[in-house]
């Protein structure tokens, strides 16, 4: 009997109709099987409830914002469960603080601390199909918080890494993990597997498939996941240890986030303590920062420059127009639509020339680069917004991606 716990995303429950097919689904896989199903809020439903709340308040308080969002996943839960009942099988859902799942007091960006997972053991020691909300816990001082964005996916990782289980299944829209977003590039390739560095890596840098912290979870407690079709029964991605024949491969996969923003503060002094103030203030906003540049001094100043989330584009400028009067500096000027394209692959490690190989398809396209970074295994470049599709299509076809490999090989 193995144990396996499955997580049906946001389009997968849309509506009832959705709801009942994921309930056939599940029950084929009950054969003799222990089960635990995460579940998202129906369709946007979690779009709906921010829209709500920025109606009533331009900065809600987080609180209570993790009152509202954690409310879309109960309603999936329990129709979920009534689908169960109605097929014959015995079910039982649950929230994410009566599944025992412990955070940390970050509301709307939670990390998990620990899971007592007494009360899904019981259900499922009793013959029952554990149903659970994803994207919510309990914090150390009992109030309700989420997980961020994505969180279901987390969720379900660290409920298999909980109760060890035997496979993680992540179903979606999507059958697989893609060389690149299917929807943008029409022969983007369905890759059989994927190490887990190359999609923590692709994740962060924009592949929405799975949310990056799952990945990282995912990784620490080595928890297999397969990303797979909630509609179509064929075999997904599976998220894996690295294998040795993955390096051979330069570029794995292109990913796109057009979800940024970027600041840059003009002519501030150029010593010690400086950027120490500057970041030190935004990360009191709890804003992560992504890329930062520096430039070179001249006269005593310097500029610099960061991308974020353009979700935190507004509080991080105002947090900005504090602290750039307090360490002197010109001016603060702000892009509030860019995008970053990545290249990510762990044969870039001992492959040379791959980034300039980018920073010539961008050309090609004429594509100006505003910022670059790299890592070990992939490489970043901050372009217009407007560019990002066809910057994506560019970088897949350069690094032959496309479907029509697989033929040549
Ligand atoms: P769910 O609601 O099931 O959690 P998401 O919308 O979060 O689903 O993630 C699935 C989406 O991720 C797909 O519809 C696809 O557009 C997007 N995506 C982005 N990059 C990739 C990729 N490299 N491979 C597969 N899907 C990707
Ligand atoms: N419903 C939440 C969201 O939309 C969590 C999830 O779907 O994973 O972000
Ligand atoms: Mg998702």
């Amino acid at each position: 009997m193995a144990l396996i716990v499955q997580k049906y995303g946001g389009s997968s429950v849309a509506d009832v109709e959705k709801i009942k097919n994921v309930a056939r689904r599940v029950v084929e896989s009950a054969g003799g099987n222990q089960l635990v199903v995460v579940v998202s809020a129906m369709g946007k439903a979690t779009d709906g409830l921010v829209n709500l709340a920025t109606r009533i308040s331009n900065s809600p308080d987080p609180r209570e914002m993790d009152m509202l969002l954690a409310t879309g996943e109960q309603i999936t839960i329990a129709l979920l469960a009534m689908a169960l009942h109605g097929l014959g099988f015995k079910a039982r859902s649950f929230t994410g603080p009566q599944v025992g799942m412990r955070t940390d007091t970050a509301h709307t960006k939670a990390r998990i601390t620990r899971i007592n997972a007494e009360r899904a053991r019981a259900a499922l020691e009793a013959g029952e199909i554990v149903v659970v909300a994803g994207f919510q816990g309990l914090s150390e001082v009992d109030e309700i918080t989420t997980l961020g964005r994505g969180g279901s996916d987390l969720t379900a990782v660290a409920l298999a890494a909980a109760l060890k289980a035997d496979v993680c299944e992540i179903y979606t829209d999507v059958d697989g993990v893609y060389t690149a977003d299917p929807n943008i590039v029409p022969d983007a390739r369905k890759l059989p597997r994927i190490a887990y560095d190359e999609m923590l890596e692709m994740a962060s840098l924009g592949a929405k498939v799975l949310q990056a912290r799952s990945v990282e979870f995912a990784k620490k407690y080595g928890v297999p996941v397969h990303v797979r079709s909630t509609f179509k029964p064929v075999p997904g991605t599976l998220v894996t240890r690295e294998e040795r024949d993955m390096e051979e491969v330069v570029v794995t996969g292109v990913t796109h986030d057009w979800s940024q923003a970027k600041i840059s503060i003009l002519r501030v002094p150029d010593r010690p303590g400086i950027a120490a103030q500057v970041f030190g203030a935004i990360a009191e906003t709890n804003i992560v920062v992504d890329m930062i540049v520096q430039n070179i001094s001249r006269d005593g100043y310097t500029d610099m420059s960061f991308t974020l989330p353009r979700s935190d584009y507004g509080r991080a400028v105002g947090a900005l127009q504090d602290i750039g009067r307090k360490v002197g500096a010109q001016g603060v000027v702000h892009d509030e639509r860019v995008a970053k394209v990545s290249i990510v692959g762990v044969g870039m490690r001992s492959h040379s020339g791959v980034a300039s190989q980018m920073f010539a398809a961008l050309a090609r396209e004429g594509i100006n680069i505003q910022m670059i970074s790299t890592s070990e295994i992939a490489v970043s470049c901050v372009i217009e917004d407007k560019y990002a599709e066809l910057a994506v299509r560019a970088l897949h076809d350069t690094f032959a991606l496309g479907r029509e490999r697989e033929a040549t090989v």
